[in-house]
């Protein structure tokens, strides 16, 4: 028997918290990023004002948005919005619905741990309910045929659909409509097995005109002015030189010792200095260029000389626009002016100067990669113009997701009262305590349609009723009716989304929920409140599971 010496292992200032104290901790933390979120949920949710330190404001009804602008320091809290970014950047759309749920799974959780149940049972429970709520979307969605004549209505719909819930819903219609044309026209190029790349449709984005005008155009549009009066402001036929050192001389090219003595010493150096700027012009004439797009910028000679030769030259052209001009016109990004030939040379139909509002653009048209297309997003004011965008963005997100993976399901909680449903019926054929976690799970799932109907001013208790009561019948696809203020069949009404939207917002939540359930001993280096963690807040330890 000997004296036990304390070993001490953590530094004195660390914060540790274990067993059902920590578990307690991560899921109240959960549960209030969850319900921030709640009231934003659907077509009826509101919007949210968000502060950041320097005192700008985002008023967005954007689950992803409004999640990632909240300045969380708990690493539960963080785990939750990290739910919501995978959402946001695997299917785009889902994300409030995600966040709602991991508070929801964890909020059912916390009964069972407090009736005893141990988190492993818990967690065995919600892995095999997830799996059955996959196999319900499987079975319940439908699979819509590119080549049917609805197929479009049916992208359009799931598009307003998506937008519904966004603060400029009114103009849903026109809007749903351009995202499910813009989607096509980039579809049209990209093989059947082959990721559709959202970023490839550029959107530009102009204050001081109406939502409606929001408008598709084809090709590539730069947010650009052509730089010299003298230049033409529109090119036929156009050969593109794409060149992203500086057409300039950098002060470095000139040996800084050089010291001018005599005023012919001066004129010389300046006359070298003119002749490069002029060999860089007759480079690009010679390849046989009539359009200079530059990364970079461009010297005043430089642009005077080739205005002279009547090329059109832009510059200061942002990194992702001249991989675009490269993609689409066929053009080499060309480091080094000197080896500029005409084989690195783009093409397209035309380049012009438009007015665009207020603003000039510069559209290039009848390029090679024929599938072009640009958004022109516009509204009254930058807060309208970024929730336009934000909407487009979902939009343009869940066409994608249902012309990629052409799975359809029912909104408006159908989905949802569809799952929990079936996962009662499930959780009656399992023995032991794994059943009470499979029917928490239904529990937190039917929040959706209770979250909606809250936010429409309905009774939740009575539509949950009517709900259970339509999908015991076997209406699989009755959901709430916002026009008619009662459960009603979503397909007649429309509201149709993804269904790998739906699939990845249970595996999200699921995934979450579970790994906050194993945790019981959170270890923060730095005494900050809460369990906030070290310097970098800790809130990544979810990563290297
Ligand atoms: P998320 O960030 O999860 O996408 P939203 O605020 O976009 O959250 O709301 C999506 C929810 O709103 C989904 O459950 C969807 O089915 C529902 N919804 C959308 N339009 C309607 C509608 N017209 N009637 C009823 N529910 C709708
Ligand atoms: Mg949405």
């Amino acid at each position: 028997m000997s004296q036990q010496v304390p070993v001490i292992v953590l530094r004195e200032d660390t914060e540790r918290t274990r067993g059902r104290d920590a578990q307690r901790n991560n899921i109240m933390a959960a549960i209030v990023i969850a319900e921030a979120v709640k009231s934003a949920l659907g077509p009826k949710g509101m919007d949210k004002m968000l502060v950041d330190s320097f005192g700008d404001i985002t008023v967005s009804n954007d689950g992803a948005t409004i999640l990632k602008e909240m300045d969380v320091a708990h690493p539960a809290a963080k785990m939750v919005i990290e739910v919501a970014k995978t959402v946001d950047a695997e299917v785009g759309d889902g994300t409030t619905t995600a966040a709602i749920l991991t508070g929801d799974l964890l909020k059912q959780a916390e009964t069972l741990l407090d009736q005893k149940i141990h988190p492993t049972t818990i967690i065995s429970g919600y892995r095999k309910a997830a799996a059955k709520a996959l196999e319900v979307i499987d079975e319940v969605s439908e699979t819509v045929d590119p080549t049917a004549p609805d197929y479009k209505k049916i992208l359009i719909d799931v598009a307003k659909t998506s937008m519904s819930s966004k603060f400029v819903s009114t103009h849903k219609d026109t809007l749903a409509k351009l995202v499910v044309d813009a989607v096509l026209a980039i579809a049209k190029d990209v093989p059947k097995d082959e990721e559709l790349d959202i970023d490839n449709i550029p959107r530009q984005k102009q204050v001081g005109m109406r939502v409606e005008q929001t408008e598709l155009v084809k090709g590539l549009v730069l947010d650009k002015e052509i730089i010299h009066v003298g230049m033409p402001k529109k090119i036929e036929g156009a050969k593109i030189a794409l060149i992203e050192s500086a057409l300039e001389v950098s002060k470095t090219e000139f040996d800084a010792k050089i010291s001018i003595t005599d005023p012919s010493a001066m004129q010389g150096f300046l006359d070298e200095e003119e002749r490069m700027l002029k060999s860089m012009v007759e480079k690009i004439v010679e390849a046989g260029a009539n359009v200079v797009i530059a990364q970079k910028g461009i010297d005043d000679v430089v642009q005077h000389y080739l205005a002279k030769e009547g090329i059109m030259a832009v510059r200061r052209i942002k990194k992702s626009d001249v991989e675009r001009v490269h993609e689409t016109t066929g053009a080499a990004i060309v480091s080094k002016i000197q080896n500029l030939t005409a084989a690195d040379l783009g093409k397209a139909k035309i380049i012009e100067q438009r007015d665009v509002g207020d603003d000039k653009m510069l559209f290039i048209e009848g390029t090679p990669k024929s599938s072009v297309v640009t958004i022109l997003v516009r509204g009254g004011t930058d807060h309208i113009v970024d929730e336009v965008d934000r909407a487009l963005n979902d939009g343009l997100y869940v066409v994608r997701d249902v012309v990629m993976h052409p799975q359809i399901t029912y909104g408006g909680g159908a989905l949802a009262a569809e799952i929990s449903k079936q996962l009662r019926d499930y959780a009656a054929t399992l023995e032991g305590r794994e059943q009470y976690a499979v029917n928490a799970f239904a529990d937190a799932v039917e929040s959706i349609p209770n979250t909606l109907a809250d936010n429409a001013g309905l009774d939740p208790i009575d539509v949950i009723v009517n709900l259970r009561k339509a999908h015991t019948e076997g209406k699989v696809y009755h959901g709430i009716d916002y026009t008619k203020g009662k459960v009603g069949d979503m397909k007649a009404a429309r509201i149709v989304e993804a269904a790998i939207v739906n699939r990845q917002v249970v595996m999200s939540a699921a995934e979450a929920a579970q790994m906050i359930l194993k945790i019981d001993d959170v270890i923060s280096s730095r005494g900050s409140p809460g369990m906030g963690g070290g310097p970098d807040g800790g809130g990544d330890f979810g990563d290297d599971e």
